[in-house]
């Protein structure tokens, strides 16, 4: 009996059955081995000239990076104000390039540098994460904090942020210990000093010694399918040395820290009013590493993130620029949608204000825009499409008769 011929690897000539896998090209064919021993040829010869992304040879060449001005200037376009955090990332990001694209042989080692930023809620530290995102060239993922518990409780394994950026990275491993990971809400795995609970502290200290393990620079096992870890799972390897972590958090209360250690009596902010040169409306900005540590961040987790950056609150000014200005700010996703139904739309000035008014009563922030302009609008947006209408202005006056009419139905 004559059995099927048996495929050989057109360059160690091993047969299928020798081999786990064999891939067939046009005029011959390639096991798993020879893969791997010709990627790590083509890595010894490019190095760093490989694409993280691609595995291509194109990309990752300094000159084709971004400089951290043209990084910001991107960030312009989406996110109103927060200079400061903008530069720091963008410095950063810059940074994390040239340090995948270095040279050691010089003894010099380019150290990477994790960045913490601190702000309130809805100022924009996931819009800035998703925004730079957009301009990368590594892969990049976002996690929330506030998913992870210490190991033996319900909740995910902080390992599992690894988990995310390999699927990120279609698994590819060398890509995804290159990547960024942005940890959103980082602030609550806070250590909660005052817990008046004798049991373990279930999303705090232990959750930031497992981080620690990550930020440091380790080979981790990640489980390939995220999750909890199962002792009978496969893990993948990954070592978290070049991997770039951003955390951002809103840090509730941290201005009464900055303040009692700026030195005034506070208990609220009035008397910190009466200190001159300290600009106690935005003291944010006077932020240090020791004010982490007296909200419960541990000082080896403060010591891994060593690039502090800060976003301001939103004022007046900046969210009605947020309404108008951003690529994709709110009025022109409106105006896009009923442009699809040949519509033209357009907002009078006041009524703008008047919407930015009404987000500075709900105290919801930049956050608060999106709904309040949604309840404007849902009228239109249901009417407006059958009635043939052509052109569709939105005054003070028609604003404010909807937000009452939804305020009733509340
Ligand atoms: P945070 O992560 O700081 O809590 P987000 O980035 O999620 O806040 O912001 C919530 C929403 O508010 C964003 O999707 C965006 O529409 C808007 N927003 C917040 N800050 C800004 C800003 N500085 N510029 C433009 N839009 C902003």
């Amino acid at each position: 009996m004559t059995g099927k011929r048996k495929n050989r690897c057109s360059f160690c000539g091993r047969s299928e059955d020798e081999v786990a896998l064999m891939l067939t090209g046009l005029n011959g064919f390639i096991c798993d081995e020879c893969v791997r021993q010709a990627e790590h040829i083509v890595r010894e010869n490019l190095g760093s000239k490989v694409n993280v992304k691609t595995g291509s040879t194109a990309g990752l060449d300094m000159d084709d990076i971004p400089k951290p001005r043209d990084i910001k200037a991107f960030l312009d376009q989406y996110v109103i104000g927060q200079d400061s955090a903008k530069r720091y990332l963008s410095v950063a990001v810059y940074n994390h390039y040239k340090r995948l694209s270095q040279k050691t042989d010089d003894g010099v080692e380019i150290e990477k540098s994790n960045i913490i930023m601190v702000g309130a809620t809805g100022t924009g530290k996931t819009l800035l994460a998703r925004t730079i995102a957009k301009l990368l060239k590594v892969p990049f993922t976002i996690v929330d904090a506030t998913i992870f518990t210490e190991a033996g409780y319900v909740g995910e394994d902080v390992e599992s942020i690894l988990t995310r950026l390999l699927q990120v990275a279609d698994y590819d491993v060398t890509a995804t210990e290159r990547g960024i990971v942005f940890i959103d809400e980082i602030d609550k795995i806070a250590r909660k000093q005052d817990n008046p609970s004798i049991t373990r502290d279930v999303s705090g200290e232990g959750v930031q010694q497992g981080l620690l393990k990550l930020l440091e620079g380790s080979i981790v096992n990640v489980p390939p399918k995220g999750g909890r870890k199962h002792p009978d799972q496969d893990y993948i390897h990954v070592d978290t040395r070049n991997i770039l972590f951003i955390c951002g958090g809103a840090f509730d209360g941290i201005e009464r820290k900055i303040a009692q250690r700026l030195n005034t009596h506070v208990v609220g902010y009035d008397s910190v009013q009466n200190q001159q040169k300290i600009d106690t409306k935005d003291l944010m900005k006077y932020i240090v590493p020791q004010d982490l540590k007296s909200f419960g961040l541990i000082p080896e987790i403060i010591g891994r993130l060593p690039v502090l950056t800060y976003l301001n609150p939103l004022d007046r000014d900046a969210l009605r620029k947020i309404l108008t200005e951003p690529k994709n700010s709110l009025v022109k996703q409106q105006i896009k949608l009923f442009q699809m139904d040949g519509i033209t739309l357009s907002f009078e000035e006041d009524a703008l204000d008047f919407i930015v008014d009404k987000a500075i009563e709900y105290k919801l922030g930049a956050r608060g825009l999106r709904s309040i302009m949604e309840t404007i609008m849902i009228e239109a947006q249901f009417s407006a499409p059958s009635n043939g209408e052509k052109m569709l202005t939105i005054t003070r006056e028609y604003a404010e008769q909807q937000i009452k009419k939804s305020e009733k139905l509340k």
